[in-house]
């Protein structure tokens, strides 16, 4: 079943509910307007099956369609029609039929905005004109005080009961709309931020360094010779790789670094408020780390992590820049050898190897 029929199905569930409820107050309500009409044996026959059983088969005609919203959508128009139908029934007794139009507006415009509002306005006329046919009745504007005692149950409990369902799906949305979020942010593999996350993240920081004049610096660690790793040991191999690189990512950073997944084989870290050294320190250590970690599913297999890192600077005008210092140095990391910890300069001349095998 498509996404449409699983939205259609909860809408069934909820309106089943809320019908079975409504429908069971409105039966003592509307009979209660009925009583002293002296109604036909088929009316009161047709009024039980509209309060007792139409509930329950409107929601095994909805469950069982191909297409159960299209089905709830019908079935409200049904409910509309049969209630104009009571509204000329009861002869137009004021408290019964605005509680019944009203309970019956409240419920359409919740579940449909104004679409199903005037769809069953509509349905409501068609009733209202069938009921005239059969029954010619006489305008009666007169509710008597047990009637009005008989329609207070409706009044007060069903828009209790449809509020709270409203609430109860506001709620869900609202779960699911921050997971939804987060799920956006989140690197499936990994658990880490995304691409674009990270990125985000590296804005503020770069405005934040601007702000405060304050120092940090950017790593961007990429594992050597992946596709060959992935050739030899497989691809399931490879993502126990990255997830391990982003575990100890993980364990191994304070609270305030951020970590992401640059994409494939490569990662970021922000590291705010970290000098230079104190952060290719940090990385160094990460990386040799790294390179001792053994597999339990292949033994043979030693990775190591080529790291490029860069200084927040004042000079740079943007955080592409800050960026790109730290790609050139992941750059000449790769290009003097792998497996170490190259620090970009940030516009000053000179470049720091700090470590070499
Ligand atoms: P270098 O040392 O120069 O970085 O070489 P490399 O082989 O690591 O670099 P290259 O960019 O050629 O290869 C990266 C590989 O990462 C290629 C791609 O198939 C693999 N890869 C990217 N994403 C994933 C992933 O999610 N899982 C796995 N298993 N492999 C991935
Ligand atoms: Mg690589």
């Amino acid at each position: 079943m498509g996404n449409a029929g699983v939205k259609g199905l909860s809408l069934a569930r909820r309106l089943y509910t809320s019908r079975t409820l409504g429908l069971l107050l409105g039966l003592l309500c509307v009979s209660a307007a009925m009583y002293p009409l002296d109604p036909a044996p088929w009316v009161w026959g047709m009024m039980l099956f509209n309060g007792l059983l139409w509930p329950h088969l409107a929601y095994q005609w909805a469950r069982r369609s191909q297409a159960p919203y299209h089905a709830e959508h019908r079935n409200l128009l049904v409910d509309a029609f049969l209630g104009g139908f009571w509204v000329v029934a009861m002869q137009f007794n004021p408290l019964p039929s605005a509680t019944t139009i009203a309970m019956m507006a409240m419920n359409n415009v919740a579940i449909g905005g104004l679409r199903f509002l005037l769809a069953g306005g509509v349905a409501q006329l068609l009733g209202i004109g069938v009921g005239y046919l059969i029954f010619r009745p006489v305008f009666v504007p007169e509710t008597s005080q047990l009637q009005l005692y008989a329609c207070l149950p409706l009044m007060c409990l069903y828009p209790l009961a449809l509020g709270w369902i409203c609430f109860r799906q506001a709620h869900t949305l609202g779960r699911q709309k921050r997971e939804l979020l987060a799920l956006s942010r989140t690197d499936s593999l990994t658990g880490l931020l995304n691409h674009g996350a990270w990125k985000d993240q590296l804005e503020i920081e770069f405005q934040r360094c601007r702000r405060q004049h304050q120092g940090g610096a950017i790593a961007l660690i990429d594992i050597d010779h992946f596709k060959t790793i992935n050739d030899t040991y497989g691809h399931v191999a490879g993502d126990i790789v990255l997830r391990q690189l982003s575990k100890m990512l993980k364990q191994n950073l304070r609270a305030t670094d951020v970590a992401g997944r640059y994409g494939g084989d490569e990662f970021c870290v922000i590291l705010p408020d970290l000098p230079l050294t104190s952060a290719a320190v940090v990385m160094d250590a990460l990386r040799d780390r790294f390179a001792t970690l053994g597999y339990e599913q292949s033994p043979a297999l030693k990775v190591s992590l080529s790291i490029g890192l860069s200084a927040f600077n004042p000079a740079h005008t943007d955080a592409t820049l800050w960026l790109n210092d730290a790609d050139q140095a992941l750059y000449e990391a790769k290009t003097t050898g792998r497996n170490r910890v190259i620090c970009g300069s940030g516009g000053e001349p000179e470049r720091e190897m700090l470590d070499s095998v």
